[in-house]
């Protein structure tokens, strides 16, 4: 935690407009901006938070990422699930120390960072993308913010058709009909294990409830998290005026034993 900035590590700038720029320290590396510029060697061997000044005296923030942050940041080949539920996720889907985590479509990897860091190095991650352009951005993301030595597989294929795996503790859907997962769920998954799935819309969520109604599984809920930010200036304190009003709804649900 307390090592400081040096060659190769992805950073952000922030600017007293509380703009964020990301970049990665290099020795003879620049960062340029209408405010002047700041060579990476004012920073490096500096602890994080340092404020360093461009040649046009502006005033720059210097911190490493932190996942969300990251997440924000990062290219995207396909759209990210954001913190707002990547939080919530890991809580309802119960990821613990350890786990094995089935995970579908990777897109930008921005669920499987969130998941790996929660499995930690017992655990796994096992990705299924049907794009391998996608499964290649994602592993490049992944591996730009935890570095390679990481417990993660991913594997080119479509889920719908199958799931050649089995021991599953927990499976993570973010794709378009993850009602069709659900045969391949009851048998890959291990007694108790837990299946959540994100949608964008009710009416994929009133399709999955139905399949789910009607399988092994049992103790099915359906939610939205709301993230309201609050705009503070002396005494005006009041919620901001804007607000991302809807990302996606999370379904959750966990396999019960046969009855007898
Ligand atoms: N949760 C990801 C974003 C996933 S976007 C993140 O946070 O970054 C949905 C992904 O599902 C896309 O990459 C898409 O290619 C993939 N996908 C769609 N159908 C699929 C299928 N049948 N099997 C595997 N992946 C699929």
């Amino acid at each position: 935690m307390a090592r400081p900035l040096a060659i190769g590590d992805t950073i952000l700038l922030e600017d007293n407009k509380r703009r964020r720029h990301m970049l990665t320290l290099s020795a003879e590396g620049e960062f340029h901006t209408h405010t002047g510029v700041l060579p990476h060697s004012l920073l490096i061997g500096k602890p994080e938070g340092t404020v360093a000044r461009t040649t046009r005296g502006s005033k720059l923030t210097a911190f490493r990422p932190t996942l969300s942050e990251y997440i924000l940041k990062m290219p995207r080949g396909a759209q990210v699930i954001y913190p707002k539920d990547l939080g919530p996720i890991l809580m309802l889907a119960d990821i613990f120390p350890g786990a094995r985590v089935l995970e579908s479509g990777v897109g930008s990897g921005a669920l499987t960072m969130t998941l790996l860091r929660a499995v930690g190095a017992s655990g796994s991650v096992l990705g299924y993308e049907i794009r391998e352009d996608f499964a290649a951005t994602a592993r490049k993301n992944v591996e730009g913010f935890l570095g390679t030595d990481i417990p993660l597989e991913i594997e080119v294929r479509d889920i719908y058709e199958g799931i050649p795996a089995e021991g599953i503790d927990r499976i993570v859907l973010d794709l378009p009909e993850p009602w069709r997962v659900v045969e391949h769920a009851e048998q890959c998954l291990s007694p108790g294990g837990i299946l959540l799935s994100y949608l964008p819309t009710i009416g994929q969520v009133g399709l999955l409830r139905e399949r789910l109604e009607d399988s092994a599984f049992g103790m099915l809920e359906s939610l939205e998290v709301l993230h309201r930010t609050w705009h503070v200036e002396g005494q005006s304190i009041r919620p901001d005026h804007r607000m991302v009003a809807h990302t996606g709804f999370l379904t959750h649900a966990r396999l019960l034993a046969p009855i007898e």
